[in-house]
């Protein structure tokens, strides 16, 4: 699309733009750094876009880095779905690195601020240094541990390394000024002491760094030129150059752009997390989840969800995307490379009186996409239809079955409703039919017009699967507006099985790695929890683009 041709430069692109015409670098290295305390979301999806996007536009790489200073929420398992999301979604790390990599090394930097004097362990405890932070308005006090001994401190902190002290007992705090405007320049800490196993250096620590005591550093260690983060980490800036100055190290510029936040739903970690732990959900890769893992199994394409991140941008604003921009991305790419099937969900049984025997028509599977080819299917003169495609009484302007209406029948006929046949209750269990034998698709020499085109499948050869339609996980838009605890808004009716539907045969071949567009159904992709003789498919997203109406009439 030329859209993206036309885009101005966002913000970030500007600077380095500027950072390349002066000379300041030849090239620029950025970083993605997710703490491997969860699965990734949507909201990661835009960070991982913007880092990895910069490096593909400009020279230079993008490192992959697991910010894993805190042991007690971290595992292995976290860390091999981010790295399975990330290459999913398409992008190519440089370095794959850990905060934990670097322990030795920011050890080694806070024993350097301790000999400079710039920072002293503080034996107050989490409550008292709380108090001594003071208040956006009233300065702080002193520790009165500020002013132990350099000698003093260096012994205290290897022996906080030794593990002679419980946790909490004592932390490692840098010595700035305790009437900084900035409450993160009060004497923020830099290390704590917890005795937790850590998933990749075990129990060689324990004592920890804090993020503020990490994240610059690393990004030194690994000469990032333009660390990105989001909007709240920008009272952190002055303390994350504050320590690149004491410690003479590689200087790295933070930068900050607002998180992503997408309507009817929640894009962090924690709330995810207690989602899955209550069973509110199946899993982190539910198909409703807005994690990478759950779009995947949703059937979103990495190209949709680069296309959706690439739209919105990147602002210096808090906002809310509609969701509807989402699904508009996904269903622009499905239309395009999704193959069509046929399958029938509220079936009702349709003969055709005047049509004997059995044959297989040739159909395309895709008519945006010829090289996608064609298949056989099967039509015999007993099938399944809508049937909420027939209407015994229809309204003006209906141009489905209806008692002497014509249709067409996709890639076949066109047949005549003669008779309805009906239970006692009035229901109807039969409708019959006769056709145009000269009618069929492809080599219609009938001359006959019909407005209306119904999906089928005939029923000896029909396939009987099962189909899961999802809703908007929260029924509001804001679930985290504060006013209530986000469960309350979860949608009850966000998930609806339908346990056999009929599909044509030709989907018993369906593998996870293909899209189908079931016609005049929707999108759906292939599930995980298929078994040969029971197959799931999920919808990805309905046909209609209900974005584009609703933001037409804006
Ligand atoms: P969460 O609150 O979900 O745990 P987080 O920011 O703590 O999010 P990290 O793993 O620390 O998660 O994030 C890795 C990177 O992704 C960070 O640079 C962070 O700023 C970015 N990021 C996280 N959530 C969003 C979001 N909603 N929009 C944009 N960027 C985000
Ligand atoms: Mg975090």
């Amino acid at each position: 699309m030329a859209m993206s041709e036309e885009k101005s430069l966002n913000f970030i692109e500007e600077i380095i733009e500027n950072d390349l015409q002066s000379g300041k670098y030849d090239s620029i290295v950025t970083r993605f750094p997710p703490e491997p305390n969860g699965y990734l979301h949507l909201g990661h999806a835009s960070s991982i876009c913007l880092n990895f996007g910069l490096t593909q536009k400009y020279p230079g790489y993008t490192n992959l880095r697991f910010d894993d200073t805190n042991p007690a929420t971290e595992e292995t398992a976290y860390v091999e779905s981010i790295k399975e999301d990330v290459s999913w979604l398409g992008f190519t790390w440089k370095n794959e690195r850990y905060a934990s990599d670097y322990f030795d090394q920011l050890y080694a930097f806070a024993v350097q601020l301790i000999q400079k004097g710039l920072a002293y362990v503080d034996d107050s405890t989490p409550e008292e240094i709380a108090l001594q932070k003071g208040t956006p308005t009233t300065p702080g006090t002193d520790s009165p541990y500020r002013n132990r001994s350099i000698e003093e401190n260096l012994d205290l902190f290897t022996r906080m390394r030794n593990g002679e002290f419980p946790d909490g007992a004592r932390t490692l705090r840098a010595r700035i000024d305790m009437q900084h405007v900035n409450m993160l320049m009060r004497d923020p800490i830099l290390y704590r002491i917890k005795h937790a196993h850590h998933h990749r250096t075990g129990d060689t620590w324990c004592i920890y760094p804090m993020y503020d005591f990490a994240h610059g550093q690393s990004d030194a260690i690994e000469q990032i030129t333009h660390s990105i983060c989001t909007m709240e980490f920008v009272p952190h800036r002055e303390l994350y150059d504050w320590l690149i100055k004491q410690l003479e190290i590689y200087a790295s510029r933070q930068y900050e752009f607002a998180r992503r936040n997408i309507n009817y739903t929640v894009t962090s970690k924690r709330k995810l997390l207690q989602l899955v732990t209550e069973k509110k959900v199946t899993g982190w890769d539910d198909p409703r989840m807005p994690t990478i893992s759950g779009l995947r199994r949703r059937g979103y394409t990495p190209h949709s969800i680069r296309e959706f991140c690439d739209r919105i941008g990147i602002a210096k604003r808090d906002n809310m995307v509609d969701v509807g921009l989402l699904e508009f991305c996904v269903r622009e790419h499905l239309n395009q490379m999704a193959l069509r099937r046929m399958v029938v969900f509220d079936p009702v049984k349709l003969v055709i009186t005047d049509y004997q025997g059995e044959e297989w028509l040739n159909t395309e599977n895709n008519p945006e996409d010829p090289a996608a080819g064609s298949r056989q299917i099967p039509f015999s003169n007993t099938l399944y239809i809508e049937r909420d495609d027939f209407m015994e009484q229809p309204p003006k302007k209906y141009f489905r079955l209806a008692p002497g209406q014509m249709v067409r029948l996709k890639s076949a006929y066109i047949i005549r409703c003669d008779e309805v046949i009906k239970d006692e209750q009035g229901v109807v269990q039969e409708i019959r039919c006769s056709h145009l034998p000269n009618s069929k698709s492809g080599s219609d020499t009938s001359g006959v017009t019909v407005k209306g085109t119904l999906h089928w499948v005939s029923v000896k050869q029909a396939l009987s699967v099962e189909v899961r339609l999802y809703d908007r996980l929260f029924s509001v838009e804001d679930p985290t507006d504060e006013s209530a605890d986000f469960m309350q808004y979860l949608n009850p009716q966000s998930l609806t099985v339908l346990p056999a539907v009929y599909a044509e045969p030709a989907l018993s071949e369906a593998t996870e790695s293909e899209r189908f567009q079931f016609i005049r159904k929707g999108y759906f992709v292939l599930d995980r929890d298929s078994s040969p003789g029971r197959l799931v498919f999920n919808r990805t997203v309905g046909l209609k683009d209900t974005w584009a109406s609703a933001t037409s009439k804006k």
